[in-house]
C-alpha cells in the first residue's frame, strides 16, 4: 500500500500539485439484524481502495480508485490535479493549510477479541435469543428487534510533506428494541449499551440478555403511561439521552466549516459564529464540554485524522464559555489557530475528508452526586432516558427532543411513567439552565454511529460521554411534528 501511495504522490507532484496526500483503506463492515424469530439482515462486506487529495492552483482536487495498481494510482493522482485545476477557475481564495509536523507512526485500537473472528452463527444466535426472551416475557410484546454492527478499518496515509502513518481501528456495537401493542396503541423501549472502539468484549460487557426482562416490562408499562403534561418542568436527562442533545446542539454547532458558512447542505449552518468565540456564555458555569480524540474506546479515536493531524483533547465549552471548534487544516486559520484540532475525517477511501464532530463529552460535576440525588432534589420534573426523535433548525438553535422512556418526578420521587414527552428550547438557553450534574461515577461514554454530513452524504461516528444532568424550567409537551435533521 505504501508503494502505491508513494507512486500517487510522485505523480501528483509531477502533474503540478503543490500538496498531495494519499489514503488507502481496507474496510470491513458487518451488520446483523433479527426481527422476532428470523434473521432480517446479514451484511458482510470488504472494500479496499485508495483516495488521492491534492491542491493545485490553490484549489482542492480528489480522485479515488478501487483497482489497486501503480498505473491506476498514478492516473488517479493526475485526475485529482485536473479536478483541482478545473475547480481553481471558480475559487474565491486559495486553499491554505495550517502546518502540521511531519510524523511517522501507527495506531491500533486495543481489543481482546477480533469481532470478525466471531462466527455469524454465534452472533445471530445471540440476537435471536434476545428476541425470544423479549417476546416470551409478555403476550403484549408483539415485536422484538435486535442488531449488531462491527467495523474494522486498516488505513495508510502518506503526504508530500513526509507524513507516513497507519492505523487499525475496530468498532463493536449491539442494541435491541421491544414493542408492546394493546388497544390500538404501540409503545417501545430500547436497550443501547455504549458502542465503542473495542472488540467483541464490548458485546460481552453489555449484558444484553440480562436486560431483556426490564426492557420488555418497561415497553409494556409504557402502554399505560400518562400523557405528557404541557408547561415547564425540571428535566433530569440520562447520559444516553444527552449524547444526542450534545451531538445536535453542541457538536454540529461547533464544526468550524458550518460556522464559516462552508457547509450548508443537510441543516448545515450554525449560530456559533467565530465572533462569539470566548464571548458567548454557551451554558451555565458548571457546563464543561470537552473534545477528546484520544479518549480510550472513543468512536472517533483513531490516532490521527485523515489529514494526518495527531489526536488531541481541547475545550469546546469551558465553565460555560464557548471556547473552541472542531477544525481541519483548511479552516483552522480562520479563527487564528496555527494548528488543526485534527477533526477532519472521511467515511471511506472514496470520500474526501470533511470537518467532523470529535468525541465530545459533558464532563462530570465536581461535587458527589448521583442520578438518584438529582431526582431526590426535584419537586416537579421529568426524568428522560434514551434517545428518541429530534428536530433542530439549520442554525442549530431552536430544537425539540423526545426520548425513549419518561418518568414523572414529584417531590423527589419517581411516581410513574409518562408517554409522548417532548421538550423544546433554544441551545444556549437550555445549556444555561443546567443546574446539576452527576459526578465521575455516573459518566457513560455513549455515542452516535450514524452521523450524516456532507453532499454527497458521508456517515461518521463519535462518542458523546455524559453524566446525568438536571435542567431547570424547560418547556415540555405540545409536540410539534418532528422531522429528522
Ligand atoms: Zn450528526
Amino acid at each position: 500500500m505504501r508503494d502505491l501511495c508513494l507512486a500517487a504522490l510522485d505523480a501528483a507532484t509531477r502533474a503540478g500539485a503543490s500538496y498531495a496526500d494519499c489514503r488507502a483503506l481496507r474496510m470491513l463492515r458487518q451488520n446483523l439484524a433479527c426481527e422476532d424469530a428470523r434473521v432480517s439482515q446479514l451484511h458482510d462486506r470488504e472494500s479496499l481502495g485508495l483516495g488521492v487529495r491534492v491542491i493545485a492552483d490553490g484549489a482542492w482536487g480528489f480522485a479515488a480508485i478501487r483497482t489497486l495498481s501503480k498505473s491506476e494510482a498514478e492516473k488517479a493522482a493526475r485526475t485529482a490535479v485536473a479536478v483541482a485545476r478545473a475547480s481553481a477557475t471558480a475559487k474565491a481564495k486559495p486553499v491554505l493549510l495550517v502546518p502540521e509536523p511531519k510524523r511517522t507512526s501507527s495506531f491500533r485500537t486495543p481489543f481482546e477479541i477480533d469481532p470478525f473472528l466471531v462466527s455469524m452463527t454465534e452472533k445471530t444466535a445471540l440476537l435471536l435469543a434476545i428476541n425470544d426472551r423479549l417476546l416470551k416475557r409478555s403476550p403484549l410484546i408483539r415485536k422484538a428487534e435486535a442488531a449488531m454492527t462491527f467495523k474494522k478499518d486498516e488505513r495508510w496515509l502518506m503526504s508530500t510533506e513526509g507524513t507516513d502513518l497507519s492505523s487499525v481501528t475496530v468498532t463493536s456495537a449491539a442494541w435491541y428494541t421491544a414493542t408492546a401493542v394493546s388497544r390500538g396503541d404501540a409503545k417501545s423501549r430500547s436497550y443501547n449499551p455504549p458502542p465503542r472502539n473495542a472488540g467483541w468484549e464490548n458485546i460481552d460487557a453489555a449484558d444484553l440478555l440480562a436486560n431483556c426482562d426490564r426492557v420488555a416490562d418497561q415497553a409494556v408499562q409504557h402502554l399505560s403511561a400518562k400523557e405528557c403534561p404541557v408547561g415547564t418542568r425540571d428535566l433530569i436527562l440520562d447520559p444516553l439521552h444527552l449524547a444526542l442533545t450534545i451531538h445536535e446542539s453542541v457538536g454540529h454547532a461547533t464544526e468550524l466549516d458550518r460556522a464559516l458558512g462552508m457547509e450548508e447542505s443537510l441543516a448545515g449552518r450554525s449560530f456559533a459564529t467565530p465572533d462569539k468565540l470566548r464571548r458567548l456564555q454557551y451554558g451555565s458555569e458548571r457546563v464543561n464540554l470537552v473534545a477528546d480524540n484520544t479518549l480510550p474506546g472513543g468512536l472517533a479515536t483513531q490516532g490521527f485524522d485523515d489529514e494526518g493531524v495527531e489526536a488531541q483533547r481541547w475545550d469546546i465549552v469551558k465553565d460555560g464559555l464557548f471556547s473552541g471548534y472542531g477544525t481541519s487544516r483548511e479552516v483552522a486559520a480562520a479563527i487564528g489557530e496555527d494548528r488543526s484540532r485534527g477533526a477532519c475525517r472521511a467515511d471511506a477511501w472514496s470520500s474526501i475528508p470533511i470537518v467532523r464532530i470529535p468525541n465530545l463529552s459533558l464532563m462530570p460535576g465536581k461535587a458527589a452526586c448521583t442520578v438518584e440525588d438529582l431526582i431526590a432534589d426535584t419537586k416537579d420534573g421529568i426524568f428522560i432516558e434514551g434517545m428518541g426523535s429530534f428536530s433542530i433548525d439549520q442554525m442549530r438553535c431552536n430544537f425539540q427532543f423526545g426520548g425513549d422512556a419518561f418518568w414523572e418526578v414529584k417531590n423527589g420521587k419517581i411516581t410513574g411513567m409518562l408517554k409522548d414527552v417532548t421538550y423544546q428550547s433554544i441551545t444556549t438557553d437550555f445549556w444555561n439552565r443546567c443546574v446539576g450534574l452527576g459526578d465521575q461515577r455516573s459518566w457513560v461514554p455513549n455515542g452516535v454511529l450514524n452521523c450524516g454530513k456532507g453532499d454527497p452524504m458521508q456517515i461518521s461516528q463519535m462518542t458523546h460521554g455524559a453524566v446525568p444532568a438536571k435542567f431547570q424550567g424547560i418547556q415540555v409537551g405540545g409536540a410539534r411534528a418532528a422531522a429528522g435533521a
